[in-house]
């Protein structure tokens, strides 16, 4: 069999993004059950994917299984995480990514539940966006094989952080709401 043009396409085109912000927020470690301190990245505009005219969407923001850091933000990254956030192998994505680890038992919390409903990077209301923080690295920094995702919540996050008004849609009726979390 040759290789043919599609393989090349399955390859994402790099990211180029003008700053991220790191955010940490507390999240329940599904292992033991612990509080500990989870990490993410979120692009900042304006977004460019290589070998495209048009910018990228600024509200698809949130990185996932991040495999490759950009080298002028790896110290940043280090020194403001930590030993908790680091590559390492994940089974169900059959990768190595950036992943976030519990600081009492080292257990792996894969990205598929920090990002989830019940991960700390989906506040339900005011006080769970607060518990997010955010410190701001200016770049740019360039993403290879990006995986990003729009999240909803999380825009939300970002456009009341920064002020953003934007007309409200309906809610949905009937919107699950998580129970609020045990802090200990
Ligand atoms: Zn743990």
């Amino acid at each position: 069999m040759t290789e043919s043009a599609s393989d090349l396409d399955d390859k994402a085109a790099a990211l180029i993004c003008a700053a991220v912000y790191v955010l940490r927020a507390e999240g329940e470690c599904y292992s033991c059950k612990k509080a500990t301190p989870m990490f993410a990245l979120m692009a900042l505009p304006p977004i460019k994917h290589e070998g495209f005219e048009e910018a990228g969407d600024e509200d698809d923001c949130m990185f996932r299984e991040i495999t490759e850091m950009p080298a002028n933000l790896l110290e940043a990254i280090k020194a403001s995480s930590g030993p908790c956030f680091r590559p390492d192998h994940s089974r169900t994505a059959a990768s190595s990514y950036w992943m976030n680890h519990c600081a009492h038992c080292d257990a792996r919390q894969g990205d598929f539940f920090v990002h989830g409903p019940e991960g700390p990077f989906w506040p339900y209301d005011e006080a769970q966006m607060d518990a997010i923080h955010a410190t701001r690295f200016d770049g740019p920094f360039r993403f290879l094989d990006p995986n990003t995702a729009y999240s909803g919540a999380m825009v939300d996050w970002r456009d009341r952080k920064h002020g953003v008004e934007r007309p409200k849609p309906k809610a949905p009726a009937g919107r699950k709401k998580r129970n609020p979390k045990v802090r200990v």
